[in-house]
Parts: structure tokens; C-alpha cells; sequence
């Protein structure tokens, strides 16, 4: 990939995509195409195809889907199945035609089986069935990867597929309705310690395992795999280690420093059990993270501070 080689970022708004916005302009790659929602309906096909036949970007990168944390994704299954199959077939058809040389599609670690072996390896995707919570996002992020996989093999395409551990970082999704664990618990133990509350409610059980991964490691990622990475096969890119939400829950309220109770919600669905990726294959490559999970919640709470009033 050359500095002068025109990138398209998909979903440069997000979470992923403006972390990986800022680090091509840090590193100097400076034809960054961009486009907002109001200016580019990534689900209207024709709105796609006229974009990409006028700018045919060299580079295209797949950051741009409906997200959502495990309620949202539980509560609109439709919604989460559809656009992100929309989205991701009108940019991945139009990459194709309109001459790309590279595409890097974004999936998600829930791709995997519920049961997968734990770290999970790549090796595991379609060898069981799916957590019933994301089933829906999980079905649209496969055939995104078996899209990707098909254009390499009919047409010797050069679409990477990589999949993300669980994110967070700044321009996170701090809803509590349709947010993740990370930022719905940064915003809960913020607002009590403001408001004086005695305890916040934790979804959950709190004996569910996860791996956070900061999106500034995750940009890195992807600009080591845009430059180093040329197969079809997929990749994980995670921390390589996990804790519990409620260990999660406990390092929250210290960085905040909020010191009441967590009221446990059991209501709520703990989702998958364990989702910890095997990150064996990218490090073997050269690439592995950098940001301590500490450091890095203590700089998004900065960031949800500076910007969340
Ligand atoms: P998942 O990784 O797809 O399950 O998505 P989430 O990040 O939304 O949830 C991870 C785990 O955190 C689940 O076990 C949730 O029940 C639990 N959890 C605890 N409190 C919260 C909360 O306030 N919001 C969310 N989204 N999850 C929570």
C-alpha cells in the first residue's frame, strides 16, 4: 500500500473507522475518502455503485455496519441481518468493480460457535452452532467473509477478512440501550459518582468472560494487515487475554473512582460464556497490542468526560 494510494473508509464515523481514519492521516496516507451517512447510503445499492464508478478507490476498508451490544443485537434481529448484508454486499460488489486492488472487511469474534475452543483459533468458524443473542449480526459478518473468500477465488481478488475481539475507545456507543459492556459500565459508574448513587445495575451474572481490545491497537492492526496480509483465510486480532465482567466491572469503578455496590440484573442474558481469540496467527506475522486494558480505559474515560455532558 503506498501513501498515495486513495483509501475508502466505510463507516468512518464509528468506533473503528475513526480510529483507523486518524491513524492513516497520522501515518501520511493522504487521499482518505470519506463520506457521511447524509452524503452516502451505504445500504442503497445504485448510491454505491455511482460513488465508487466516479472515485474507484484503490483501497477499500469494510468499517462501516449496524453494531450493537448484546441487547440491541438480542431485540432486532431483522435489523441487524439485513443492512448489515446490504451494506456489506453493495461495498464489497462495488470494490470489485470498480477495479479495487485490496479490501479489508471488518467481522466480529462472534462469528464463532458459542462453544468454540477457547483461545478460539480461525480454524473454529462454521464448526458449531452460534450464540443465539448475535445470531443475526454473526450470519451477515460470515457471509461477508464467504463473500470476500469467493471474489478471491473466482476472480483472484485481494479481500482480507479479519476479526475483531470485542472494541472500545473513543467515538464508542455510550446508549445504554444498544451500547457494549465497556462503555454502558463507563457511563453507569460516571453518572453514580456524579449523582452521589450508592450502586449501579451490572447485566448479568458478572461469571461471563471477555477480551477488550482498544480500537487504537485495532487501527494498527489493520494498517499491519493492509500492508502485510494477502490471503483470504481470516485473522484474528485481540488483547490475548480475558476477564470476567464482573473483574471488568470492579477495574471500572476504580479508574472512575466510584466505590458503591454492583447490584447484579439476572434478568438480563450473560450471552456467550467465554469469547477469548487465539491470536497466535498475527503475532506469528509480527503485529501484537500495545494499550494495557487499564491505560486504556482510564484514556476513553477521559475522552467520554471531554465529550459526553
Ligand atoms: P456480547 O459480548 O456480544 O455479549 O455483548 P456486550 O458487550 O453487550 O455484553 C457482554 C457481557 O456484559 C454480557 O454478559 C452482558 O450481560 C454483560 N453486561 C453487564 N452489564 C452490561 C451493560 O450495562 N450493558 C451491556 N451491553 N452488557 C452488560
Amino acid at each position: 500500500m503506498k501513501k498515495e494510494d486513495s483509501i475508502f473508509i466505510a463507516g468512518h464515523r464509528g468506533l473503528v473507522g475513526s480510529a483507523i481514519l486518524r491513524r492513516l492521516r497520522a501515518d501520511g496516507f493522504n487521499r482518505l475518502l470519506t463520506r457521511t451517512r447524509a452524503e452516502l447510503d451505504l445500504t442503497n445499492r445504485q448510491a454505491v455503485d455511482d460513488f465508487f464508478a466516479r472515485e474507484k478507490p484503490a483501497i477499500v476498508i469494510v468499517a462501516a455496519a449496524k453494531v450493537g451490544g448484546i441487547k440491541a443485537n438480542n431485540d432486532q434481529p431483522v435489523e441487524f441481518l439485513l443492512e448489515n448484508l446490504q451494506i456489506q454486499n453493495n461495498l464489497i460488489r462495488a470494490a470489485h468493480e470498480s477495479g479495487a486492488s485490496k479490501l479489508l472487511f471488518l467481522g466480529s469474534s462472534c462469528i464463532y460457535p458459542k462453544h468454540a475452543p477457547q483461545p478460539i483459533p480461525e480454524s473454529a468458524l462454521l464448526g458449531g452452532p452460534l450464540e443465539p443473542t448475535n445470531e443475526a449480526y454473526a450470519i451477515a459478518k460470515i457471509a461477508g467473509i464467504k463473500l470476500c473468500q469467493s471474489y478471491a477465488r473466482e476472480y483472484g481478488a485481494n479481500f482480507i477478512s479479519a476479526m475483531p475481539t470485542n472494541l472500545y475507545g473513543p467515538n464508542d456507543n455510550f446508549d445504554l440501550e444498544t451500547s457494549h459492556v465497556l462503555a454502558a459500565l463507563l457511563r453507569k459508574t460516571h453518572e453514580a459518582k456524579t449523582s452521589g448513587s450508592r450502586a449501579i445495575v451490572v447485566w448479568g451474572s458478572g461469571e461471563p468472560r471477555r477480551e477488550f481490545l482498544h480500537v487504537d491497537d485495532l487501527a494498527a492492526a489493520c494498517l499491519f494487515l493492509l500492508q502485510n496480509y494477502d490471503s483470504p483465510e481470516i485473522i484474528n486480532i485481540g488483547a490475548g487475554k480475558d476477564l470476567t465482567i464482573r473483574e471488568l466491572a470492579e477495574l471500572i469503578c476504580e479508574v472512575v473512582g466510584f466505590d458503591g455496590d454492583l447490584d447484579w440484573d439476572r434478568s438480563k442474558p450473560d450471552g456467550t460464556p467465554r469469547k477469548l481469540l487465539d491470536i497466535s496467527k498475527i503475532e506469528s506475522l509480527g503485529w501484537k497490542p500495545a494499550i494495557p486494558l487499564r491505560q486504556g480505559i482510564a484514556q476513553t474515560y477521559a475522552w467520554f468526560q471531554a465529550h459526553h455532558r
